[in-house]
């Protein structure tokens, strides 16, 4: 079997370990940074061509789409598709989840529990959006924040009119999210893979922090899942199309909440935390699929 990682760089952590588990198990592995793919888009011959030359006889690709690349990205990814090259996850599944807010009406259409969430760009009715939460304590993300970055905890209603004020003036989409203080600054990172939950760690925030990322100083442990977090997980990823995710819960007073859900989930912490190699799991999930003949035109 031939596989292309598509990433932007052979060193990173998961591009690393995807090459070294894919060789390992006797295939021949090729890191492509798609940024430097051009397509020629024709019904008849669609091809990608990298360094000079068309890229042809691969079976799947693992696309690594950076969260700034993911238009360029995934344009190449669905080339491949074009081209009846399988992929772990679709070109239309990772661009929905690209986007915070289509991933949460996504999620809520299905059912699945999410934080109560409010969303505005530039409302004058600020006392409503807090209202849709249940007022303060609550949290305010800018849709465009990663790492924890714009992601801010209003302990008063003073405090959370002042922000979304603030946020207003800065032209930005924001969410308003009702607090899940029994959480406690700890979230579950769950890794899916297929129709499984690979491995799963919990992420506890520093003390004081409410936010757990691990880039915010948070700390990861393996956890074990409830089977009510587990098929919550497995259903979120569902409902976004994507094969191999990486899910985040909270634990709620009312059950396991949906905070995102990833198409390209790091696998150094997750690796760390919890001793699976989860490199090796999705080569193996691969194997599976092109020997039973699945193409890039499926999987959605
Ligand atoms: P990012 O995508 O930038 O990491 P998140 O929305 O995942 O932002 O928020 C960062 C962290 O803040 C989460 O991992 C979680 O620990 C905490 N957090 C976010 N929203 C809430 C919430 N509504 N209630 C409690 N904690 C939250």
């Amino acid at each position: 079997m031939r596989i292309a990682i598509l990433s932007q760089k052979a060193s990173l952590y998961s591009t690393a370990r995807l090459r070294e588990a894919g060789e390992l198990a006797g295939y021949e592995v090729k890191v492509i940074d798609y940024l430097r793919c051009y397509m020629n888009i024709t019904a008849h011959k669609p091809q990608v061509v990298y360094q000079g030359q068309p890229l042809e006889g691969f079976d799947a690709v693992i696309p690594r789409i950076g969260a700034s690349r993911t238009f360029y990205g995934t344009a190449v990814v669905r080339q491949f598709e074009m081209m009846g090259v399988y992929t772990t996850n679709s070109s239309q599944a990772i661009s929905r989840s690209r986007d915070k807010l289509r991933c949460l009406q996504i999620l809520a259409k299905q059912g699945l529990g999410l934080p109560v969430t409010g969303f505005a760009h530039s409302t004058k009715d600020i006392d409503g959006l807090i209202d849709i939460v249940g007022g303060a304590p609550l949290v305010i993300k800018m849709l465009e924040g990663t790492q924890g970055i714009g992601v801010v905890l209003a302990e008063t209603y003073h405090a959370a009119k002042s922000v979304i004020e603030a946020f207003r003036g800065m032209d930005a989409n924001i969410l308003v999210q009702e607090f899940i203080s029994e959480a406690g600054g700890m979230d579950i990172r769950c890794f899916i893979v297929g129709d499984k939950v690979v491995a799963s760690m919990k992420r506890q925030g520093a003390p004081g922090e409410f936010r757990s990322n691990l880039h915010r100083g948070g700390t990861a442990e393996k956890i074990k899942l409830t089977p009510e977090e587990r098929s919550t997980a497995l259903r979120a990823a569902k409902a976004m199309g994507l094969q191999v995710a990486g899910v985040d819960l909270l634990r709620s007073n009312h059950g396991p909440v949906v905070m995102e859900v990833n198409s390209s989930p790091g696998l150094e912490g997750i690796e760390e935390a919890t001793g699976v190699n989860v490199a090796g799991k999705i080569i193996q999930f691969i194997e599976k699929a092109v020997n039973s003949g699945q193409s890039g035109d499926r999987g959605k």
